[in-house]
């Protein structure tokens, strides 16, 4: 079957909310995926850095496969073998006291929000259901109802109101801004260390320290979103040490498991997630013994195997190499490790017809914010690879 025919089938039987570029996949191996045709292309998207391992890395799905002919999910009704090792060994590397395992990153973004109101009346003592949560603009924290109901994005939130109160938006990287948004009611403040669907935006250096200082003065909860950035893609750990800070709560997702399985993670200290009281939370296949054992690998790998390390190393080789490419088309070139955008000039007619021409050159590529091409290829990635890559992303920038 050729590759339209799979794409008439999902044009067909599918609900529309995606619009991907015109390739079928079917295969993929580390920095590499194929296509129905046997077309070979590198991927620079990783799933949005859910394959910071790269993909079907061979011990996390040997570590699949083990637990899966044993057993899968069992509900939390239960106790399982997997959950425990995965909060000691989750705990021990992000130097965290409490873990509560969700699925998606939405559902720990929308964990956190619960844990942080009751954390509001039970231990600040805030008044009943006045508890107010800071987020920036620009932010992308999910596509729930609850989440998009902060987003300032109008696509995200058009037509699907009404939407949950308590939320107050300030600019991303501006700490005067979020001195003078916190009131009594204030709970948290829910940040992304680097602004990855809004483009790639870095803030000041220094501005998550400063966030975690004022948060301390008022009592409210430092959340640093790290679903995107965490797990090494911009060169350690977690973006927030770049910072030398540690969150009270770090939510993290994505690669947690190497692309295998939804797995997110709520990292919290003890005092915030201690308010969660039996019956309080629960999702029926947050912390399954499958989610725990292939998160154990998935972590294993990107410690073992040097990745972190890898991402800073060759993250400053791309970004050297991309800031070296002189077009008129580009604006800028920014992140950090292996989160990286190129941000493209109004008249360069948006970011997606360059994805279309790197998709023809062996590239996947994805634009966000209509202007910026990200490139967030697996922490795996050599400089060789790179050098391969730049040679056909250079004419790509410089052409018309
Ligand atoms: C992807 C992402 C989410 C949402 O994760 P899902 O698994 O798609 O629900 C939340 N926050 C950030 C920063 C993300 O990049």
């Amino acid at each position: 079957m050729d590759a339209q025919y799979y794409i008439d089938l999902e044009e067909q039987f599918g609900a529309h909310n995606y619009q991907p570029l015109d390739v079928v996949l079917q295969r993929g191996e580390d920095i590499w995926v194929w296509d129905v045709e046997g077309n070979k292309y590198l991927d620079c998207l990783s799933a949005y850095s859910a394959v910071n391992q790269g993909h079907s890395h061979p011990k996390i799905k040997q570590a699949m496969i083990d637990q899966l002919q044993k057993l899968t999910l069992t509900s939390r009704a239960f106790h399982n073998d997997q959950l425990g090792l995965f909060y000691q060994e989750l705990c021990a590397l992000t130097n965290t006291h409490k873990v509560l395992p969700m699925n998606s990153g939405a559902e720990a973004v929308e964990t956190v929000i619960k844990a942080v109101r009751k954390w509001g009346y039970k231990i600040k003592g805030i008044p009943p259901d006045r508890a107010e949560v800071i987020v920036c603009q620009d932010n992308f924290h999910g596509r729930t109802i609850s989440i998009i109901g902060f987003s300032t994005n109008q696509q995200y939130r058009d037509g699907f109101g009404p939407f949950t109160p308590g939320f107050k938006i300030i600019p991303f990287g501006d700490t005067g801004a979020l001195e003078k948004a916190i009131t009594p009611n204030t709970v948290a403040f829910l940040v992304e260390p680097i602004q990855g669907e809004g483009g790639v935006i870095v803030p000041p250096t220094g501005y998550l320290k400063e966030v975690k200082s004022i948060c301390e003065k008022h009592n409210i909860v430092a959340i640093f979103d790290e679903i995107q950035t965490g797990l090494g893609r911009t060169g350690k750990l977690l973006a927030e040490e770049h910072d030398g800070v540690e969150a009270d709560v770090t939510l993290i997702g994505k690669a947690l498991s190497g692309g295998f399985y939804p797995i997110s993670a709520v990292l919290s200290n003890s005092e915030v997630l201690g308010v969660f009281m039996p019956g309080d939370h629960g999702s029926t296949f947050g912390g399954n013994p499958l989610a725990c054992a292939v998160a154990r690998a998935a972590l294993k790998v990107l410690i073992e195997e040097k990745m972190i390390e890898n991402a800073a190393k060759v993250g400053d080789y791309f970004m050297s190499k991309l800031k070296a490419v002189k077009s008129p088309h580009i604006k800028e070139v920014r992140g950090k490790g292996l989160l990286i955008g190129v941000e493209l000039v109004p008249e360069a007619g948006g970011a997606r017809r360059f994805c279309k021409q790197l998709l023809q050159q062996g590239l996947l590529c994805k634009e966000t914010h209509e202007s910026v091409i990200r490139f967030a290829p697996p922490l795996t990635i050599s400089k060789k690879d790179i050098d391969w890559a730049m040679d056909r992303i250079e004419p790509v920038l410089k052409g018309a």
